[in-house]
């Protein structure tokens, strides 16, 4: 398999598929928005996680097998300073609902967590936005 194949126009499957085990397994739907904010955004956007594996998400989530990333609609980009609330006013403006900031601590490891699935709380209003430790 060719990992330099592009998903979109802008992602490959080398950065979106499981840094586990290669699979990948994103919503086409959420990958449309993905790309929509990519080119709103015009500059590379830097994926650390996409796609994860139920084993891949337990070693990386607290031992939680599920979540947005198993599912295919989550990605964490990595991104600090002005570029984080622009980024968050395009996803909002293209359809993401979840937004986890992690913007403490060394530049090289903030991120943005972006999804638009909620998990057995969907009783917590959308979209919403959170912080990690
Ligand atoms: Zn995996």
């Amino acid at each position: 398999m060719n990992t330099n194949e592009n998903i979109t126009k802008h992602f490959s499957r080398a950065e979106l598929a499981c840094r586990h085990c290669g699979e990948l397994h994103m919503d086409q739907k959420f990958l449309e928005k993905l790309e929509l904010v990519r080119m709103a955004f015009g500059k590379p956007m830097i994926i650390t996680s996409g796609y994860r594996c139920e084993e891949h998400n337990a070693a990386v989530s607290e031992g939680r097998q599920l979540g947005a990333h198993t599912l295919g609609f989550a990605v964490d980009v990595a991104i600090s300073g002005e570029d984080v609330p622009k980024l968050i006013e395009l996803a909002l403006k293209f359809g993401f609902t979840g937004f986890g900031l992690k913007q403490h601590g060394p530049i090289q490891g903030r991120y943005v967590h972006l999804d638009t699935v909620s998990l057995g709380s969907q009783k917590i209003p959308r979209p919403r936005l959170w912080t990690y430790p």
